[in-house]
């Protein structure tokens, strides 16, 4: 059972299945305000649990925020009735990503969230291609974190890495321990930054990453040669001056973006484009 801070009589059993482990942490989420951009945007927030970092949130902007759970989202309509009432806060009980389309909502925003870590991948991935999220700072498991923030080189360079570098600059803020939870989780969290200068437009270039990545030890000819023709490949990466033992890790950003103007003939914006070395 959940108890509310100081002053509240909120009772909660957190449900694992909605990945609610709520942030009790003051001083945590005080950093998180502190590391939000400073931006004219409105505020996104998935998942506000039972408000704690809301409540934090609309100190400093206005607030639409997105529940599943019917029993929280009760109590928050509760504590913070005089917010609803000026429309300070928009709470939207509903699935965040069965209301997301190309959109998730009509205006500018920053998504700041502690996101379950079940849907949290999903969740970034949704927000890198939403061309009204501007900028990104979400709690996440460290584990995933270091996989959007790697650089080309290190172990955990992957696929959402190169996504994330497509879309603009990822990085890893802080570090946050199980005990900063209630319940606490069995890993490690970690908050991450991503400032969008652009959004991801294209879904093939993910397909083709996903592809490129298969088999992270083997290279990254070796992976391609599962979706296209080895002399081909051979041929392209003699043109673009790639080595042809490179391993996906080892690739940057840019050989990925050249990769794909070759092989598919397009950007990653979706545009047709003739293959040119950039
Ligand atoms: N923001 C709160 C905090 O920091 O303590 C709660 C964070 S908890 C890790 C994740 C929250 O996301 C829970 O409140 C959970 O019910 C909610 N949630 C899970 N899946 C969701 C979804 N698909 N759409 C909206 N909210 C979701």
């Amino acid at each position: 059972m959940i108890r509310g801070r100081q002053g509240e009589s909120i009772e909660h059993k957190a449900k694992k299945q909605f990945g609610q482990n709520f942030l009790k942490d003051s001083a945590v989420l005080e950093k998180i305000i502190e590391s939000m951009p400073k931006t004219k945007n409105k505020i996104v927030e998935i998942g506000p649990g039972l408000g704690d970092l809301t409540q934090k949130l609309l100190s400093q902007k206005d607030v639409i925020a997105f529940e599943i759970d019917r029993d929280l989202c009760a109590i928050l309509k509760k504590k913070f009735e005089k917010e609803i009432e000026k429309k300070k806060l928009t709470l939207i009980c509903e699935d965040a990503l069965n209301h997301w389309k190309e959109k998730l909502i009509d205006e500018a925003y920053d998504l700041v969230a502690n996101l379950p870590y079940y849907v949290a991948t999903t969740i970034i991935l949704r927000a890198l291609k939403d061309p009204n999220c501007k900028n990104i700072v979400v709690m996440i498991q460290k584990e995933v974190a270091q996989k959007f923030a790697a650089k080309s080189g290190e172990r955990e360079f992957s696929s959402l890495a190169v996504l994330a570098q497509s879309a603009g600059e990822a990085k890893i803020l802080f570090d946050v321990g199980p005990e900063s939870f209630e319940p606490k989780p069995k890993v490690t969290s970690a908050v991450l930054l991503i400032k969008k200068k652009r959004s991801l437009r294209d879904s093939m270039f993910e397909k083709f990453l996903k592809t490129a990545f298969k088999q992270p030890r083997k290279t990254l000819l070796k992976n391609l040669s599962a979706g296209y023709n080895k002399e081909i490949l051979k041929n392209t990466f003699e043109k673009a001056g790639i080595e042809p033992t490179i391993r996906p890790h080892q690739a940057t950003t840019s050989i990925y973006h050249r990769l794909y103007n070759f092989l598919e003939k397009r950007t990653i914006d979706g545009r047709e484009k003739q293959s040119s070395a950039e």
